[in-house]
């Protein structure tokens, strides 16, 4: 079938919207029409080179829609589901996925990096020359095949562009407070990076009852929207991590139990980690450059015990915690719509990431068919 598609042409970009064929779902496979796209900063990574993706590619991964039709032996999902995509299909059956590490499984990520289907094939084309797919999902076109077991099923009355956040920030922001930390009620968080997933976290903190949740910025315009979302205090990035972690240390009272790092940048994972009081831990979930390092002063941490914990799409298990995260959301506990603040064509895709780049967005989502 034709579909239309944001094609990011080779690295650098920028997008060109265009006609793409994609073929019918193989084995284990299913075609979603697609509704809502988030536009997330690893799309931006595979853009700038940051995280290198082989192209032509259609990215994307953050997105929801409803199955349109399903390969041979599907059994997950069936035509006219709602379905949030998850871009971490797990095998179920890897030693990781054993331990209970769905998100980290062994298969799913060699798989991801050479741009096709579990079977390192791809779907999408473009005159007969193979266009390739981002971390199984490919959201940004109308429609789009992706591996049974990234279908995750939701209820009809779910917003798609909430269901698509959940497909990645949401999940990974929330779930770092609730699966990598376990934050419990009285903790002191603080929140380290403040556009979507960073938000995300601190919503997950406010839901877990956290005591003070401290949010750390550049900008305070994003220190603004962090308050109206119930961040108890905010520090506006004071020039380096000594600074501001001190700043957070006397707005928290004595320094945090978890500071969640949401930039990628190290010296935000400095600052997080000075920020820790005893026991406590920075959880990194910001993606670096490959050849970053993080200075750590090594005394305190067996000193004071402090920790530093990484987490990958928020350690979630996809099909556990999407429906956990939305049924919070659908009885009012996470309000998760504060969290899109532009809503966009597919046509709008390179305005979408100046946007994101930008700083003025918590997220922008992509309306699509
Ligand atoms: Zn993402
Ligand atoms: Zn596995």
């Amino acid at each position: 079938m034709k579909i239309r598609a944001a094609v990011l042409e080779r690295t650098g970009g920028p997008h060109h919207v265009d006609e793409l064929e994609l073929a019918a779902p193989r084995e284990g496979e299913v075609l979603v029409r697609l509704k809502a796209s988030g536009v997330c900063h690893s799309d931006q990574n595979a853009i700038d080179g940051t995280a290198e993706t082989p192209c032509p590619a259609v990215l994307g991964h953050e997105g929801a829609g409803i199955v349109e039709a399903v390969g041979p032996r599907v059994t997950r999902v069936r035509p006219g589901d709602h379905v949030a995509l998850s871009w971490a299909p797990s095998c179920g059956a890897c030693e990781e996925c054993l331990r209970g590490l769905n998100h980290l499984c062994g298969t799913a990520w060699p798989a991801m990096g050479v741009g096709g289907l579990m079977d390192g094939t791809t779907r999408l084309s473009r005159d007969g020359e193979p266009v390739f797919h981002y971390s199984f999902i490919s959201s940004f076109a109308d429609a789009t095949v992706v591996p049974e077991r990234s279908c995750v099923p939701i209820p009809h009355d779910v917003p798609f562009e909430i269901a698509g956040l959940v497909g990645c920030a949401i999940s990974t922001g929330v779930g770092a407070v609730w699966r990598t930390a376990g934050v419990r009620p009285g903790d002191r968080v603080a929140i380290v990076g403040c556009g979507g997933v960073g938000l995300s976290a601190l919503l997950g903190a406010v839901a877990a009852g956290a005591g003070a949740v401290v949010a750390v910025d550049m900008l305070q315009a994003k220190l603004d929207v962090a308050c109206d979302l119930g961040a108890s205090d905010a520090v506006l990035w004071a020039g380096s991590a000594e600074a501001t972690a001190e700043a957070v240390v006397e707005a928290s009272g004595g320094g945090v139990d978890y500071a969640i790092e949401a930039t990628g940048r190290p010296e935000a994972m400095r600052a997080a980690f000075l920020s820790t009081r005893a026991r406590g831990a920075a959880v990194l979930i910001g993606i670096p450059r490959e050849d970053a390092v993080v200075e750590l002063p090594a005394l305190s941490i067996p000193r004071k015990e402090r920790r530093v914990l990484g987490s990958l799409y928020g350690s979630t298990y996809p099909e556990r915690d999407f429906r956990h995260i939305l049924d919070l959301y659908r009885r009012g506990r996470l309000p998760l719509d504060k969290l899109v603040s532009h809503r966009l064509p597919l046509d709008d895709i390179d305005r979408a990431f100046e946007l994101l780049l930008g700083g003025g967005a918590a997220r922008v989502v992509l309306e699509l068919a």
